[in-house]
C-alpha cells in the first residue's frame, strides 16, 4: 500500500506551492542518498518524497490525485510514472548546491519555447487583424500518444538503474554516480519504439495557428501563446510560442505611441498667401488642412482623433501635420523678375523675424567696440 502523498511530505491537503516546495526541500535534504550512504530505508523514503512532490507540484496531476488517489497514475492514467522526473525537479530546486554539472535527465522534457517573428503594416496595426501563421514545431506523436513506445506496448523501467536514471559505481573509497548508460538518464527503456516517431514521442510538423492582433498594437510587442510551443519529449509539457511583432515603417506617418506625425511640403506661395491641402489618414478618409496666410516653416497642425487607436481602450491619438515650406527652384526669367520686384517693395514688416535677428546681431557685433 502506497503512502499518501500529502502525508509523505507532512503537509496539509491545502498546502500551497511554497509550502510544498519548502517541505520537499527539507525532507529531500534529510534523506538524500549522499547523506545516508548505504541506508536503503533512507533511499526508499527519498524516492517517495520525490514522487509525492513531483505529483503535487503539478496542478493537473495534483487535481487528478485529489480525485482518484494513486489510481490516477496507474496504467492508462495521466501519462503514468516517469522515470527521469525526480532528477529534473531535484536539479531545478537545488541547482549547483548538490555539485551541479549533472546532466539533465531526458525523461519528460519540457518542450522548447518557439519564437515567431511577424511583421505587420501600420494600417494593420490601426485596424487590428487576425492572421494565420504557419509555425514549424514538434507535436505529440498521435500514434503512441507521446509515450515513444510502439502502440500496444509501454516503456518499462530501466533494469540497470531501476528508473533512477543514474548508476553508482564503487571506485576504491569513492562511490561515483553517473548517467545510466542503458537508458541515457531517462530511467525507462523502450523495447519497441513507436515506428512513427522513432521513440521520441513527438514528430515535426508545420502547424497553422490563428493569431489575433488587436488594434493599436505597438512595434516590439511580444504575444505569448501558452502551450503552443514544441511538444515535450515523451509526453512532457509543451513549451510556449512567442510572437515578436514588428510594425513596418510607413511612407507618410511616424508613430509615437498613439500619435502620428506627418511632414507635408507646401509651396512658398501657399505658405505666404494661405491655402489648403488634403491628407489621407489611416481610417481611409481624407482630411482638409487649412493653411492660414503667413504660415511659417515647421508649423504644426493637430488633427484630433486622426492618430492610432490605443490598445484595448476607446481613445484615439492625434495626427500632427508639420509643414515644410519649399523654396522655389528653377525659376523662369519672368518669375525671377516678379520676385525681384517683390523684394524691392518688401519691408521689415514682411519678414519680422529675419529683420529683428539681423538688427540684434548688429548690436552684438558693435558691443565689441565699446
Ligand atoms: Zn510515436
Ligand atoms: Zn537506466
Amino acid at each position: 500500500m502506497k503512502a499518501d502523498f500529502y502525508e509523505t511530505l507532512s503537509v496539509s491537503r491545502t498546502a500551497d506551492e511554497k509550502e510544498l516546495k519548502s517541505a520537499f526541500r527539507k525532507l529531500a535534504m534529510r534523506y538524500h542518498p549522499d547523506r545516508n550512504p548505504g541506508d536503503d530505508q533512507a533511499e526508499h523514503k527519498f524516492k517517495e518524497i520525490n514522487e509525492a512532490y513531483e505529483t503535487l507540484r503539478d496542478p493537473q496531476k495534483r487535481a487528478a490525485y485529489d480525485q482518484f488517489g494513486h489510481a490516477a497514475f496507474e496504467n492508462g492514467g495521466m501519462g503514468g510514472r516517469s522515470g527521469g522526473g525526480f532528477a529534473d525537479i531535484f536539479e531545478d530546486i537545488f541547482g549547483d548546491m548538490m555539485g551541479g554539472g549533472r546532466q539533465r535527465r531526458g525523461g519528460r522534457q519540457h518542450g522548447a519555447d518557439l519564437r515567431f517573428n511577424m511583421e505587420i503594416t501600420l494600417e494593420e496595426a490601426f485596424t487590428g487583424k487576425t492572421g494565420q501563421i504557419r509555425v514549424p514545431t514538434a507535436v505529440a506523436c498521435d500514434e503512441c500518444s507521446g509515450s515513444g513506445a510502439k502502440p500496444g506496448t509501454s516503456p518499462s523501467t530501466c533494469p540497470m538503474c531501476q528508473g533512477a536514471g543514474r548508476v553508482r559505481a564503487a571506485q576504491g573509497f569513492f562511490s561515483i554516480e553517473r548517467t545510466c548508460p542503458q537508458c541515457h538518464g531517462r530511467g525507462e527503456t523502450i523495447a519497441d519504439p513507436c515506428p512513427k516517431c522513432a521513440g521520441q514521442g513527438r514528430i515535426a510538423e508545420e502547424r497553422s495557428l490563428s493569431v489575433n492582433i488587436p488594434a493599436g498594437i505597438e512595434d516590439g510587442t511580444r504575444i505569448r501563446l501558452a502551450g503552443e510551443g514544441e511538444a515535450g519529449l515523451r509526453g512532457g509539457p509543451a513549451g510556449d510560442l512567442y510572437i515578436f511583432l514588428s510594425v513596418k515603417p510607413h511612407e507618410f506617418f511616424q508613430r509615437d505611441g498613439a500619435d502620428l506625425y506627418c511632414k507635408v511640403p507646401i509651396s512658398m506661395t501657399t505658405a505666404a498667401l494661405g491655402g489648403a491641402f488634403e491628407v489621407a489618414t489611416l481610417d481611409g478618409t481624407q482630411t482638409r488642412v487649412k493653411v492660414p496666410d503667413g504660415t511659417q516653416n515647421d508649423r504644426q497642425f493637430r488633427l484630433k482623433g486622426k492618430g492610432m487607436p490605443v490598445l484595448r481602450q476607446p481613445q484615439i491619438g492625434d495626427l500632427y501635420i508639420q509643414v515644410a515650406v519649399e523654396t522655389p527652384q528653377n525659376l523662369t526669367r519672368k518669375q525671377r523678375e516678379l520676385l525681384e520686384e517683390f523684394e524691392r517693395i518688401s519691408s521689415k514688416e514682411n519678414s519680422p523675424q529675419s529683420a529683428g535677428f539681423f538688427s540684434r546681431m548688429k548690436d552684438f557685433f558693435e558691443s565689441f567696440g565699446e
